[in-house]
């Protein structure tokens, strides 16, 4: 076990964000390899939200986290090692990926989604830099920074909803609480999986400018992605349902693992 951070041996930077630095480090007894994330805390309630929720997730789908240290200013994740980085990495390595792999790719990230959906977590950042992979090649979810705990989806069961009035009901199951978020975590899987296949970003096309009106347009206002003619009705599909621009419309992370592309990987 990690008492203490002295326990760990900075070796190299593996990753800067926003938040913090990212560290390879060694265990200077057991030589095992982790991930240290360090984030300035300063208060900042996101920080906590995002401690809070690693240390109740368990799932071989989630990169884990073995334990957080407070110190002075900063909060410090120790994590999985995962040796292979992150998917923008590999799509910066000019890597490609075949139909079957983006087909497991989307499986791993799906059940991913499922477990947090269970547990009442809207990811809200899933893209390629939160996706890493390990020396197995096995892709799993990371960078709870942007996540929220939001009411479990479920209303017709455990009867909480009852004394609910029409517009808190609306606003927990259709608004800016619950089933809104998750399904914004199937749009961008559905970004996520067409940009490993093409190897660009996809909704955008070559020679755009790159500022905000012609991403908000290519989000928000064009009506078919370019899916490349090579690809399997089955993938076309796919990526069609978790691009639905109405999210009320949009495939739920269920009903995508039961879709024939995914099933079985
Ligand atoms: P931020 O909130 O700053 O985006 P992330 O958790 O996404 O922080 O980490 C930033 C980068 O650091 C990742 O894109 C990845 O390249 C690297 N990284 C993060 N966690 C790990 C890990 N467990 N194993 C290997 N690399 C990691
Ligand atoms: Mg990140």
């Amino acid at each position: 076990p990690i008492e203490t951070l002295y326990d760990l041996e900075k070796l190299s930077v593996l990753g800067q964000g926003s938040g913090g630095t990212v560290y390879k480090t060694r265990h200077r007894r057991t030589k095992t390899l982790y991930a240290l994330k360090v984030l300035r805390s300063n208060l900042h309630t996101t920080v906590a939200v995002e401690a809070d929720i690693l240390k109740r997730i368990e799932s071989s789908f989630i990169v884990t986290c073995y334990a957080v240290f407070v110190s002075l200013s900063d909060l410090c994740f120790v994590m999985e090692l995962m040796e292979k980085g992150s998917l923008h990495d590999a799509l910066l390595a000019q890597q490609v990926f075949s139909e079957p792999m983006v087909s497991s790719l989307a499986n791993r990230i799906l059940k991913g989604l499922r477990y947090l959906q269970e547990m009442g977590i809207v990811h809200g950042d899933i893209k390629p830099s939160n996706l890493l992979i390990n020396k197995k090649g096995e892709v799993k979810i990371a960078d709870f920074g942007a996540s929220r705990i939001v009411a479990g989806g479920d209303y017709g069961s455990n009867g909480t909803c009852a004394y609910m009035s029409p517009e808190r009901v609306d606003l927990e199951k259709w608004g800016f609480g619950g089933e809104v978020g998750f399904a914004g975590d199937v749009w961008s899987l559905g970004v996520v999986v067409l940009e490993c296949y093409i190897g660009r970003y996809p909704l955008t096309k070559v020679g755009d400018k790159p500022d905000w009106a012609t991403l908000f347009c290519a989000i928000c206002c064009n009506e078919k992605v370019d899916i490349p003619v090579s690809c399997s009705l089955e993938f076309r599909d796919f990526v069609g349902r978790c691009l639905e621009k109405d999210w009320r419309k949009r495939d739920t992370v269920e009903e995508l693992l039961r879709h024939s592309f995914v099933k079985n990987r």
